[in-house]
Formats: C-alpha cells, structure tokens, sequence
C-alpha cells in the first residue's frame, strides 16, 4: 500500500531546493483584499488587438484545431526570421535555426536544458527575472547570481561578470530591457559582453521578450546583431508583451541549427508542439500588428513618465527606466527592508508592488512596481504610496 503521509519526502529533493517565486505570495493577499491597485503584476493591461483575436477565430472556424509541426507552423517561423531580417539584418533558416514554443518561459527552460550538463555554471546577473535562476537549477545548471549596481543603473559590466568566470561557466543569460530595473544597455555595454562571452568561450543567452518596449529615443540592440555574436547566441522573444499576447503562450528561440535540433529534441517530447490557434494569431501580429504594438509602446512612454516622477514626488529616487514597463524606486530611506515595504504597503494602503529581493539579492532596497495599468491607477497608487512614505519617515 501506499504510504500517503509523507508526500514531502517523495517530492525530488532539486525540486524541493527551488524556492516558490517571490511575486506570487503578494499577489495571493492581494486578491483576498478589496480595492486594492496593483503594480505587481508583469502583463499588459491591454486586450489582444482585435486584429489578431479575430485571425484565431478565423482560423477555428476554417477547422485549425490539429497539432502543427514540432518547430511551429513554418508559416510562422518563416515571419519570425523575416522579422529578424527587417529588424536587425540577420539571417536565420526557418527550416533549421528556429523554434516556436510555448511562451519565452518554455523556451529558456529547453535552451538550458539542451546545453548544460550537470554542475555546468550559468552566469545570471540581477535582478532578473525570476525563471532564470530557477530553470538553470532545475536543468542540473549552476545558478551564479552576478549582482550589478544601482550607481550603474543595474547594467553589468564584464567586471561585474569576470569574477564569477570559473572552467565550468559555459553560458550569460542576460535580459535587457530588464524585468524588473527597465534598464537598457547601449551598443557599446553589449559590445563589451560580446567581447568578454568571446574571452571565455560562452553561449549567450539573450531574452529580449521586452525589446519592442523602448522609450526616450532609446532603441534595444538585439545581442546576436553584433558582430559575430548570431553564432553564439540564443536569442529568445515572443508575442506576450510586446503584442498584450500573456494568455496565448507563443514565444520562440533562433539560433545555430545544433541548438534548435537539441531543444527540438526535448520540445517534442514534452510539449509536442505550441498551440495552432496561438499560432495563427502570431502570425497575424508579425503580418499587420505592429501599428497597434506601437500604439501601446506610446501609452507606456505616458505612463512611464507620470510614474518616474510621481515616485520621485514622494521621497522615493529612482532612474529613469528606458525600456520594458518597470521602474524599481530605491527604498532604502525608510528604514524597512523591500519585503516589508511592500507588505506593509498592501496592508496599510492597498497597494500591491513586488519586493526587489525577489529579483536576487542586490534587489534589496528596491521594489518593483510595472505601470502596465491605467492612468487613473497610477495616479491613485502615487498618492497612496506618498501617504505611505510620509507616515513612515514621521514616526
Ligand atoms: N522573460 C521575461 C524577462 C519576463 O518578464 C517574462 C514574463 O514576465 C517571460 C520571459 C515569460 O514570457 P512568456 O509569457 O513568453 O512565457
């Protein structure tokens, strides 16, 4: 017979060793409270432009309900690498150097997967978002938490980096724009990290799922576009952000054919292949979505701008963010850590942002709060986290 008490003691001790996401646990207090204004939450407030929702009704009404192939609907990928081509002069094979998968979650799971053998190193600089570290340890990687700098604007540098470089590091996952900071780098930075993945050898794993949001003038510079880099780098991006596509899980990965092959190994035996109807409406967002995409970068760039400064009204410095829709105030001026902060923020005055330790431990001090949600809530949550900040820096 089975032995039902002790279900903890069946549970896989690497599983057992992955801590629960830190955003979560806010989010759960959060939905028991009553007007509560959320800036926790990564997904854009925006419906699917109806363009797109409409191109999947279409396609279920023509009976588009089957599995495609493994790497995607070559319809799809061949957009995909027409993208790339438009966007940032590269030439991928959408036979053999891209693959469709189930959001840019199920595509860094695979990726690393597909090249770590176990105990292989990982440099991860933070904050980041929170799958990285995880997935690494779950693929039987090596996390190594590279902290950057507030001074710096959380940009890694290779002297950042070079301390953490041991025989056994074999890849950098970067994420610029960055969840949570908003920080971009410049051609140059990135250059610098080209020359430094050359130094050492690494594969580059790049996730650029924000990189459409930019603002300022500011532009993303996709990493595999420098020189040298496409062979070397796994470049990640999908439909979430950039198109208000959270719910359709569609994301994809470009890079050299060995790397495709061996994460279409593992994608095809776990996940089988991405939903059709996801499918077909990616399709439509890369064929005629990008004036609605760009509508929503420029609703953004408002809402950035009302929040940097509002945030900064209220006793609270903080950079300005060039891209993604974050912007992660210092709170290091109250006397409380990010943790409490941000509970006591939810407590007191129903606000609900993420602690930046969640994003790795050089995020203590900071919290994160995404201005993905309206005007009127950004403006509302201002005058309570003011009221906040003034009550605590009185007592
Ligand atoms: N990468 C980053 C940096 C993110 O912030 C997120 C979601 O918040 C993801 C990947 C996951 O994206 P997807 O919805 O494509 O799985």
């Amino acid at each position: 017979m089975i032995e039902t008490k002790n279900w903890e003691d069946r549970i896989s001790p690497a599983i057992k060793a992955v801590p629960p996401s830190g955003i979560r646990r806010f989010f759960d207090i959060a939905a028991e409270m009553d007007d509560v204004i959320s800036l926790g939450v990564g997904e854009p407030d925006f419906v699917t432009p109806w363009s797109i929702r409409e191109s999947c009704v279409y396609g279920l009404e023509q009976g588009y309900t089957s599995y495609t192939a493994n790497r995607g609907l070559l319809e799809l990928r061949q957009e995909i690498c027409n993208l790339q081509k438009r966007s940032n002069n590269l030439d991928y094979d959408a036979k053999t150097d891209c693959l469709v998968t189930v959001g840019v979650s199920e595509a860094l799971d695979i990726a690393l997967r597909a090249i770590l053998s176990p105990g292989d190193e990982v440099l991860i600089p933070e904050p980041c978002y929170v799958s990285y570290t995880a997935c690494t340890t779950m693929a039987g990687g090596v996390p190594v938490p590279v902290p950057t700098k507030i001074e710096n604007d959380f940009r890694v540098t290779p002297a950042d980096l070079e301390p953490h470089v041991t025989e056994k590091t074999r890849a950098i996952l970067i994420g610029y724009p960055n969840n949570p900071t908003g920080t971009i780098l410049t051609r140059k930075e990135m250059e610098d990290l080209a020359d430094f993945a050359v130094k050492h050898d690494l594969i580059v794993m790049s996730d650029e799922i924000y990189g459409d949001l930019t603002y300022g003038g500011e532009k993303h510079i996709c990493f595999a576009s420098l020189p040298g880099m496409q062979e070397r780098t796994i470049l990640f991006n999908g439909f979430s952000k950039a198109y208000a596509m959270t719910g359709w899980r569609i994301g994809y990965a470009l890079a050299n054919k060995a790397i495709i092959s061996a994460m279409t190994k593992i994608h095809q035996y776990t996940m089988l292949c991405a939903p059709i109807t996801a499918q077909i409406a990616a399709v439509e967002a890369l064929r005629h979505g990008e004036k609605y995409m760009k509508k929503m970068v420029s609703e953004y760039d408002k809402r950035r701008r009302l929040i940097y400064e509002g945030l900064q009204k209220a006793g609270l410095s903080c950079f300005e963010p060039k891209g993604a829709f974050y912007i992660f105030p210092d709170i290091r001026s109250t006397g409380l850590t990010s943790e409490e902060f941000a509970e006591k923020l939810l407590m007191k005055e129903h606000v609900a942002l993420v602690p930046g330790s969640a994003f790795g431990a050089c995020g203590e001090g900071y919290v994160r709060c995404s201005y993905a949600t309206s005007v009127a809530n950004i403006s509302e949550a201002i005058a309570r986290i003011d009221h906040f900040v003034q009550h605590i820096k009185k007592n």
